[in-house]
């Protein structure tokens, strides 16, 4: 489909401090759970191996992501082993954010250069419930604020689910306000197996808008930012605000899609929803070599053509995707 590859999103752990209910809920991954062995878990010198035999193909951005890519140990050393390798390289996280405000300094100084924050809720009940977690809204807003602080470019991340947190969708924009940080809102999607997943329980992104101007005005459409963005662009006139609109559902965008993902095993994956994936690990623990990855990597991007999104509805589906957590969301 002559789809570029520009995107590389590394999940570093398939383990979390949360247990959100629409991405790991706890009847599934609970302590019988079979989380990936350390053995089993690609190295920062297997990522960086990766990156590196990437960046011919025409790699400009990396995402660390999980899991919870705060509870890898030494995270900034991995951001600081990508970095060196190319300085105009753009590096980015998402986390959940509770455990940001006492690594946000060694991150910034290893050179990340943005981090996306999820925030589905702000009340504390309802942020509980959402992400079946000890953790409270406070702890994720001191780690938006300390982010902010520390000079990174942040964004929010928020799922919404029907008849769980539509209503805290002009709370969001208020908190977007406030912060003056771009929120981005993300339709609930069937990833995985163990979510409970249904049409019905997605609130579509035009279903958001209308909440939104309801509130706070005029949204208008505005164009993107480069090509392949993830996020449709609106901006709310009276307040000069950025907000996205990750539309998988209601409004795939497969055709413009640059995005690999490698697993927290070491698997490449051309799509969010593939089933299987190429195992580079295990080609890395047989001495294959930066050149030997990046022809592997070219080969299997050249051939890809999953559009599962566009799919979707049609009688070709799939069966198995695997877990968010583990390819990373
Ligand atoms: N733990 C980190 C976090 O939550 O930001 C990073 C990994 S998480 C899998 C990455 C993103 O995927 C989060 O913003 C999360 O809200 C989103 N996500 C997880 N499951 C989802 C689902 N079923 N539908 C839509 N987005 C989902
Ligand atoms: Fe953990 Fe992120 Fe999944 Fe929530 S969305 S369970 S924080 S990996
Ligand atoms: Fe890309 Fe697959 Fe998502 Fe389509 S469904 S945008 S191909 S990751």
């Amino acid at each position: 489909m002559g789809r570029p590859l520009r995107d590389l999103r590394i999940s570093v752990t398939d383990r979390c401090n949360f247990r959100c209910t629409y991405c790991m809920p706890k009847e599934h991954f609970d302590s019988n759970y079979e989380f990936l062995p350390k053995g089993q878990i690609i190295s920062y010198e297997e990522i960086v191996l990766i990156v590196k035999s990437m960046l011919p193909l025409g790699l400009s951005k990396v995402r660390i992501t999980g899991g919870e890519p705060l509870l890898r140990k030494d995270i900034s050393k991995l951001v600081s082993m990508i970095r060196n390798l190319d300085e105009s390289l753009d590096i980015a996280m998402t986390t959940n954010g509770v455990l940001l405000k006492n690594k946000i300094n060694s991150l910034k100084e290893s050179g990340l250069d943005r981090v996306t924050i999820s925030l589905d809720s702000l009340d504390d009940e309802l942020f509980k419930e959402m992400t079946d977690s000890k953790f409270g809204v406070n702890q994720v807003l001191e780690g938006i604020k300390t982010a902010i602080d520390a000079g990174l470019k942040v964004k929010i991340n928020s799922v919404i689910e029907k008849n769980k947190n539509e209503n805290q969708i002009n709370k969001l924009i208020e908190t977007s306000i406030e912060y003056n940080i771009p929120v981005r809102f993300i339709e609930f999607m069937d990833v995985g197996t163990t979510n409970s997943w249904k049409l019905d329980s997605v609130v579509t992104g035009k279903e958001i808008r209308e909440i939104i101007q309801k509130e706070f005005g005029p949204l208008t459409k505005t164009k993107p930012n480069y090509y392949g963005e993830v996020a449709k662009q609106w901006k709310l006139a009276r307040y000069d605000l950025d907000i996205g609109f990750i539309e998988s559902i209601s409004s795939p965008f497969c055709g413009s899609c640059t995005r690999a993902r490698i697993s927290s095993n070491g698997k490449l994956f051309t799509c969010l929803f593939s089933e299987q994936g190429h195992d580079l690990l295990s080609m890395i623990r047989m001495e294959a070599t930066e050149e030997d990855l990046s022809t592997i990597i070219s080969d299997i991007w050249n051939k890809r053509k999953d559009r599962y999104s566009e799919e979707r509805n049609s009688e070709k589906q799939i069966h198995r995707p695997v877990e968010m957590s583990y390819i990373g969301g």
